[in-house]
């Protein structure tokens, strides 16, 4: 790769995107180059496209959100053709890729999972995997992210995911991509042919509580570890977190925009 400052242009307005079949799609994820759910998702990109690329962390990266590395430098490794790893974030990796890796022929597409486990309700706001998807979509790339649920203690169902996914591209790049918007797709965890169908809903907000561990170390120091939430239930039916809990695959549209206009109206009255 030649020496020098390679800027990542940021476009006004999205890529088009119409024929799927001659599309670059690039595959990435925040649970890293070795995680079962990318391979799920590189296979699903190739039923759809010859020109599939991968490009993820080197290692897993889940609940680092939006995070871009800035303090310190990156090197991106070749694991085979059209694959590479990335020692740092999601971002990183869609950065990399549009400024370095595929800065002569971008991405028509962003694909980012299959994330271990779903990202819906304000789990959206922590997960690397929609920030992915979010880097794209700023980057003026139609992008979509896909997590499946696991039920604690079981084994992913990755089928359910393969079995659904490139009829929803297919759906979503035939239904004309809006600007500054992402898809977040959650696949319940249940066996495909006991999926529902897919509903295309809003994010929900959980009922729960995060877990703290504290212990100590060996030498007697406290420490704290965050760990899993508790029991998450939706507050609100025909949210995404509503209908996975009922056995449908929810698509919920996300804009990067995160102004409140009704606030903003209200807000007015004020200043
Ligand atoms: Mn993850």
């Amino acid at each position: 790769m030649s020496e020098g400052s390679h800027s990542v242009v940021i476009p006004g307005k999205t890529r088009k995107i119409t024929d799927l079949s001659n599309a670059r799609i690039l595959v990435t994820n925040d649970d890293g180059i070795q995680a079962p759910g990318l391979k799920v998702l590189e296979a699903i990109a190739k039923s759809l496209s010859d020109d599939v690329w991968v490009v993820a962390p080197e290692i897993e990266q889940s609940a680092m959100s939006h995070a871009l590395t800035l303090r310190r430098p990156l090197q991106i490794k070749a694991c085979g053709e059209k694959r590479f790893a990335i020692d740092g974030t999601p971002t990183d990796c869609v950065v990399l890729s549009s400024g370095i890796l595929m800065k002569d022929h971008l991405p028509d597409l962003v694909l980012s999972g299959v994330n271990w486990g779903s990202n819906m309700g304000d789990d959206v706001t922590y997960s690397g995997t929609v920030a992915a998807a979010m880097e794209a979509t700023l980057l003026g790339i139609p992008a979509i992210a896909f997590s499946l649920s696991v039920l604690e203690g079981q084994d992913p169902l990755w089928k359910t995911a393969e079995t659904h996914a490139s009829s929803i591209v297919q759906r979503l790049v035939g239904h004309g991509w809006p600007e500054q918007c992402l898809f977040n797709v959650n696949f319940p965890a249940l066996p495909p042919e006991n999926v529902l169908g897919i509903r295309a809903v809003k994010m929900g907000h959980f009922q729960g509580a995060i877990n703290v561990e504290s212990t100590q170390d060996p030498k007697q120091r406290p420490y704290y570890w965050i760990g899993d939430f508790e029991q998450k239930a939706a507050m609100e039916e025909g949210t995404d977190i509503a209908v996975l809990e009922e056995g449908f695959i929810s698509v919920t549209p996300i804009k990067m925009n995160l102004t409140d206009l009704a606030e903003l109206k209200r807000l007015n009255h004020i200043f």
